[in-house]
């Protein structure tokens, strides 16, 4: 019989842990398996409920993070641990409902998918604004770069031991799995599901984060904005050189007297304001290539039950 090994990151999750559990357990109780709890440096009693339940079963593993390192390091600290010819990814607020998992076993068995993965097709419970940006977030992503992200697609997946090696083949520092997912290729099935709301405790995202989280996701993954400052460039190069030989012949000939204040400085500021903006983008990509030579490890365990 294959194993399952089941990756489950959890944030200040105290009140989900348990009812988590009771659930998935009715799915994969005849299956052999391993859940491995990754606690990423949670303040409440996350961590010990954990190890209550690792007291009752022994299929549970846990590690957990010396601080909080964020989802993308608790996935690929529990890729990294799982041992399992089939690995899935779930959250821990039922938000991925774990009656999916016997049936993605199905496929992957039958089919000759490599990755069975979750979109949620209604953003219902989600607010107006957030789920435009989102939206948009996907449409510019999509373009400026050569990942191909599905509006909605959730980290909840079942891939095979193949897909999780090439994941952790990509071990950068700066991690955007939706699109590290995407970048592995492997054929992808997609199963559809409505929006769910959490159970209980609230997200951890932000509208700030998510904006952060979104730039993170075209840094990471195209130069394009470079390329932009660089167009913005030349097109001002251009008008001021046309400005240049303007202002010039207009001199000669008509011995022009200094007017024009209001102009100059608009065209002083807006200039300022792009090559502000320019550098910024520039020092964006200089951030992430200075932290990734430092070549610091992706998360730190303090504790775990595996040895
Ligand atoms: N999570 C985590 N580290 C973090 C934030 C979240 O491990 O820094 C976990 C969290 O416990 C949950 C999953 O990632 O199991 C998804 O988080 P959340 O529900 O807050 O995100 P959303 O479902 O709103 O995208
Ligand atoms: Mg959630």
């Amino acid at each position: 019989m294959k194993k399952l090994s089941i990756i489950c990151p959890c944030f200040n999750e105290e009140m989900s842990i348990n009812i988590f559990y009771q659930e998935l357990i009715d799915q994969i109780s005849s299956l052999n398996y391993e859940l491995i709890f990754i606690d990423d440096g949670s303040s409440d009693d996350t961590l010990s409920n954990i190890k209550n339940l690792a007291d009752l079963d022994e299929n549970i593993k846990f590690v957990s993070f010396s601080r909080n390192f964020g989802k993308e390091s608790a996935i690929y600290a529990g890729l990294e641990l799982s041992s399992g010819d089939y690995v899935v990814l779930i959250d821990v607020d039922l938000q991925d409902p774990p009656n999916y998992i016997p049936e993605m076993i199905n496929i992957i068995e039958s089919t000759d998918y490599d990755i069975i993965a979750t979109r949620r097709v209604s953003r219902k419970g989600e607010p107006v604004i957030r789920s435009f940006f989102a939206r948009l977030f996907y449409k510019i992503i999509n373009k400026v770069s050569n990942l191909d992200l599905v509006d909605g697609a959730r980290d909840y997946r079942l891939m095979t031991r193949q897909v999780v090696d090439s994941i952790l083949e990509l071990n950068e520092y700066n991690r955007f799995s939706k699109g590290l997912f995407n970048w592995i290729g492997f054929k992808t099935k997609w199963l559809e599901y409505e929006n769910i709301e959490r159970k209980t405790g609230e997200t951890s995202w932000s509208f700030w984060l998510l904006v952060k989280y979104s730039i993170e996701g075209i840094v990471g993954f195209t130069t394009v904005p470079l390329q932009i400052s660089t167009v913005f460039g030349i097109i001002f190069s251009l008008i001021a050189f046309i400005l240049i030989i303007f202002i010039v012949i207009r001199k000669l000939l008509y011995s022009d007297p200094v007017a024009g204040w209001t102009s100059t400085i608009c065209v002083i500021l807006l200039l300022g304001g792009i090559q502000l903006f320019s550098i910024g983008i520039l020092g964006k990509y200089l951030e992430k290539t200075y932290i990734e030579t430092k070549n610091r490890p992706i998360y730190i365990i303090k504790e775990t039950n595996i040895e």
